[in-house]
């Protein structure tokens, strides 16, 4: 059950075919997901658990029409996109999209692609979820004065969350390897081990493209590839490519830009060295539909999360007429 009445039902699908009409004037939507958890997380609220995401997948398989992530961008392309078009995309590789999101996807026929950094893939941890970790587990005192930031008060899990994204915010435009660092150097101060179950393994990322879901590469070790050296860029995003490849046994023609915002986190060179590595399509995060004019290289993403279904529809109807912006 997708939450949504016959009525409300009807009324997105009528709002989303004017907003998105077919052919050569048609824009795709394409959505972004991280993980979906099993149960809920209070650490993670913005993830949804697996009953959210299994009500999400039913409206979007009752009232949109779900294709491949190429074959979304080649039929925007070509004039001959449906209306109310959307594409699935799960970014970084986390090991619940294959044990919880994939039965969903499959009981579905829902398409998807899947970006995954492969230097996590068998046991990694990215920096972000190691400070989440920490700060799940610090004390209620946390001091944080030789890094710069004071000392945090982490009474319950509304400041142990913001107090986490606050660290991410600040170290995520660090030199990859000085925030890699800090986050374990945090972890081991509150005595958290880095979790080695958190992203998926080779073989299960081996076994998607089997199962309908596409996989794509989303660098090796996801820098801002905006303050990473020119040569080092090139060679996250082309490395990514070949490795993916070999676990895969298949081509990778899709890639995603980590962080994702045009100008901040990628700029043109970067779009370039995705085009000269031989993909297809890139995606960012900027919020907004795609249209033909949209280049293939910078497609823009939409997270509309929102737990009552009908808001969650209306704000993907809404996206349909949401221009993005990308780096010129
Ligand atoms: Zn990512």
């Amino acid at each position: 059950m997708s939450g949504l009445s016959t009525l409300e039902s009807g009324l997105i699908r009528a709002g989303g075919t004017l907003l998105s009409r077919r052919g050569a004037h048609a824009s795709l939507l394409v959505l972004i997901y991280h993980r979906v958890l099993p149960v809920p997380d209070p650490m993670l609220p913005a993830e949804p658990d697996a009953a959210a995401f299994a009500r999400q997948m039913d409206l979007l398989a009752q009232n949109f029409v779900v294709l491949p992530l190429r074959e979304g961008v080649t039929r925007l392309r070509s004039g001959t996109l449906p209306a109310r078009s959307v594409c699935i995309t799960f970014d970084d590789g986390y090991a619940n999209n294959f044990t919880v999101a994939l039965p969903i996807l499959r009981k579905r026929a829902l398409p998807a692609t899947v970006f995954v950094a492969p230097a996590y893939l068998d046991g990694g941890c990215m920096f972000n979820d190691l400070i989440f970790e920490a700060c799940r587990a610090a004390p209620e005192v946390l001091d944080l004065t030789g890094f710069g930031l004071g000392r945090l008060a982490l009474a319950g899990t509304t400041e142990r969350l913001r107090a986490a994204q606050h660290i991410v915010d600040q170290w995520k435009y660090l030199p990859r390897e000085e925030r890699r660092q800090r986050a374990e150097h945090l972890a081991e101060r509150v005595g958290v081990a880095p979790p080695t179950d958190l992203m998926m393994t080779g073989d299960q990322v081996a076994r998607m493209p089997r199962e309908g879901i596409e996989i794509g590469a989303h660098t090796m070790t996801h820098p801002i590839l905006a303050r990473t050296p020119e040569g080092e860029a090139r060679d996250e995003i082309l490395e990514s490519r070949r490795r993916l490849e070999d676990i895969t046994g298949a081509s990778v023609l899709s890639f995603a830009y980590p962080n994702g915002k045009p100008g901040r986190d990628y700029a043109r060179e970067h779009v370039n060295a995705v085009r000269d590595a031989g993909f297809e399509l890139a995606v960012s995060t900027s919020w907004g539909a795609a249209t033909a004019q949209t280049d293939p290289f910078q497609i823009p993403r939409i997270a509309p999360w929102d737990r009552q279904p009908l808001r969650y529809a209306a704000r993907m109807v809404n996206a349909y007429r949401e221009r993005s912006f990308a780096c010129a």
